[in-house]
């Protein structure tokens, strides 16, 4: 544990190294904050269907069916979506009169997501027969395996995969634009630890850096998706055009999380410089950013492309209890963003931090509650 004051200096460091949810099962792990990432993905099932009931159905005698999970992350999300992935098509193929063939889902995240986690919450494969898999909660019918590796490159065979899935994910750059780390930058982000609210030449920078990594992404996926197979994506977008407004993302880290970066540079236990080094790399596309760079990449058809309004990200059990509100915007900001936070300040610092969000985030508990709105880009794309 690094101690107070004494800052662990890693925006050197690569991005996609080290970033990860929360792990583990404590009280602000990703595994006990992603409760509204369930929500957001169960009211967006419809979608994901019709994705499904676009793709092939590959004889079942020749290969698995592969599906594979992108930005898995630790918690029990991931296993609750492959499951409707594979109970779906398994129905096509029963109603098509075929029998299903075996299925295969790979998870696949970051290296440093805490995969045991998630392993030890995947259910039991086996001592079941096939149909009894399928029929059962509590038994898988899949054959699992996890990938580690960046997204924003290869991470399969060519034509090996039938269904991509990816949820919440694409919002995460890969890293935070070299021009916004440089103080002789006009892209400089001084005295901001997020774009909301920043220079039009930051958010630029930040924009420009998404739509390459998801043309990265795209150019991945053409090669390793079989012909007929499908991709359903969701990431954090943005309803209004300009990218210094990113909408519920900028609440949630340009609002409080903000003012209490500013806490600990008042009263003296960073540098305001450490706080300008430190920038939360997500960017919240509009409908616009993602379909130009879907177009320009060429080799996907749009089945579907729209901004879809996913909720609050805080779930509290009482919403006239402000503390367990502010708790609630502070795990959840800290579920997401507190690996990063603590490699960059230290733990004892990253604590101070995080109760300062709650802190401020309890004084406005209210609005939050009214305001904190999360929009989703989904998109159903298949091969050209
Ligand atoms: N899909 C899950 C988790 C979303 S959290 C759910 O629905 O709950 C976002 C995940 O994206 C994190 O686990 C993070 O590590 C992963 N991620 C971010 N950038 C990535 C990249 N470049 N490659 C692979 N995974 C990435």
């Amino acid at each position: 544990m690094a101690p107070a004051g004494d800052n662990v200096v890693v925006s050197k460091m690569k991005l996609e190294r080290m970033l990860s949810m929360k792990g583990g099962r404590g009280e602000a792990s990703y595994v006990n904050n992603s409760q509204a990432q369930a929500q957001h993905a169960r009211s967006m099932l419809h979608l994901l269907r019709e994705t499904l009931d676009g793709v092939r159905l590959s004889p079942p005698h020749d290969f698995p069916f592969v599906v594979a999970d992108l930005g898995c992350s630790c918690g029990s999300n991931t296993i609750y979506m492959v499951d409707v992935i594979i109970k779906h098509m398994t129905k096509r193929y029963e109603a098509a009169g075929c029998d299903p063939p075996e299925f295969s889902a790979f998870f696949s995240d970051l290296p440093s997501n805490d995969f045991n986690t998630l392993f030890q919450l995947l259910p039991p494969y086996g001592g079941l027969s096939m149909e009894e898999c399928l029929a059962s909660n509590t038994h898988r019918s899949y054959f699992a395996a996890g990938v580690p590796g960046s997204f924003y490159y290869r991470l399969f065979p060519a034509k090996s995969v039938d269904v991509f899935y990816s949820a919440f994910s694409l919002h995460w750059l890969s890293q935070v634009p070299d021009v916004v780390l440089d103080k002789r930058s006009t892209a400089y982000n001084k005295g901001r630890i997020f774009i909301h609210g920043a220079s039009e030449s930051t958010a630029n920078a930040y924009k420009k850096q998404f739509q390459s990594d998801l043309a990265g992404f795209l150019r991945s996926r053409s090669k390793e998706m079989k012909t007929g197979g499908s991709m359903f994506l969701v990431c954090l977008g943005r309803t209004c055009s300009d990218p210094t407004d990113q909408g519920g993302a900028g609440l949630l880290f340009g609002t409080h999380f903000q003012d209490a970066w500013d806490d600990l540079v008042q009263e003296g236990l960073i540098t305001s410089e450490k706080r300008d080094n430190f920038n939360i790399p997500v960017y919240a596309p509009s409908l616009e950013d993602f379909k130009e760079v879907v177009e320009a990449d060429g080799s996907f058809i749009i089945n579907k492309l729209e901004v879809f309004r996913g909720g609050s990200p805080l779930v509290v059990n009482h919403p006239d209890d402000a503390a367990e509100i502010g708790r609630a915007l502070a795990n959840s900001c800290r579920s997401v963003s507190g690996v990063l936070v603590d490699a960059h300040i230290g733990d004892q610092l990253s604590d101070e931090l995080f109760s300062r969000v709650a802190m401020r985030a309890t004084c406005h508990a209210k609005e939050l509650l009214e305001q904190l709105q999360f929009f989703h880009i989904v998109a159903s794309l298949s091969l050209a």
